[in-house]
């Protein structure tokens, strides 16, 4: 269900099939992501490179298989998500891997790995979301074409699609009817004085949000291995899917399979 046609930003990957949900790069820093996993790793041994070569990237695997993690932890990237307020539940939860930061002291930038050591600070993920209280939210809602129903041995796998003689179409009307309800009565609230942020309470959960997620390289990989897999929902493994795009090209360079990511750290 969409009221607004949203353009989709250049580059970004579809996720739900609707033109409303997406993920996007917004930046992925500027040095090379890839030859700073391997500088990182080299400098133990005091040495720097300036072009990323084959013997780097069997280094990369190296490092990656044997859960040698912190190198990956210098390549930082900056998602623009909009998607589900549901889907956010899900992806909120990755907070770890990520510290990218801008540190100054009198003016002199400070490595991030100094910041910590003086300041013991986190190394959570960044994420910064729209504001309900701030923003009145606009009609979009994820409102699936397909329903799907638990399996049949119980509800830890991820759901299979309902047979075909359900009506998948009238399982749509109804949701639709039901967020354009929900929607009015949000509308009506405010019109009547009540603040943005009490009269949000009664959205539904497919209410379209959007949000920033800055991470760590080794953030990425580690959300990519849970939610690449089949018993991840379907709804944000099609943001990992979209993410996954979004970093292949780095991914491959470092010698990173898909495979190797979903199969885990040894
Ligand atoms: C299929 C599936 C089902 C799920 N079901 C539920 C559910 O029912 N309810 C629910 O609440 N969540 C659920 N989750 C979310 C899950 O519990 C994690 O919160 C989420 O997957 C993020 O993973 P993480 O904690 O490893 O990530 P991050 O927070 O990014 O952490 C990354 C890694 O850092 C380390 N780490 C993080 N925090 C600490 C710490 N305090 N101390 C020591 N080490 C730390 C761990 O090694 C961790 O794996 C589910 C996830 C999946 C994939």
């Amino acid at each position: 269900m969409t009221v607004s046609e949203v353009s989709l930003p250049e580059g970004a990957f579809e996720t739900l099939g609707d033109r409303i949900g997406f993920v996007s790069l917004v930046d992925s820093m500027r040095s090379d992501p890839a030859l700073k996993v391997v500088n990182s790793a080299r400098i133990s041994y005091d040495k720097q490179k300036q072009q990323f070569d084959e013997r780097d990237q069997k280094l990369c695997q190296f490092l990656w298989e044997h859960g040698h993690t912190s190198p990956y932890r210098h390549s930082f990237y900056t998602f623009h998500w909009k998607a589900p307020l549901f889907v956010f539940r899900q992806a909120f939860k990755y907070q770890v891997g990520s510290g990218w930061r801008k540190y100054t002291v009198d003016g002199d930038p400070v490595s991030l790995e100094v910041f910590d050591v003086l300041f013991d600070t986190d190394k959570g993920c960044s994420w910064n979301e729209v504001s309900g209280r701030y923003v009145q939210w606009t009609a979009e809602f994820y409102v699936p074409h397909t329903f799907r129903s638990n399996p049949p041995h119980g509800n830890k796998q991820a759901s299979v699609d309902l047979p075909g003689d359900f009506d998948h179409a009238r399982e749509r009307e109804l949701m639709v009817e039901e967020c354009r309800e929900a929607f009015a009565r949000y509308e009506a609230r405010i019109a009547r004085g009540v603040a943005k942020e009490i009269a949000r309470m009664c959205l539904p959960q497919n209410l379209y949000t959007q949000a920033y997620w800055t991470v760590s390289l080794q953030g990425v990989m580690h959300f990519l291995e849970q939610r690449l897999k089949p018993d991840a929902q379907y709804e944000i493994r099609r943001y990992a899917e979209g993410v996954y795009s979004l970093v292949k090209s780095d991914l491959d360079r470092l010698g990173i399979t898909r495979e190797s990511i979903i199969g885990g750290l040894k």
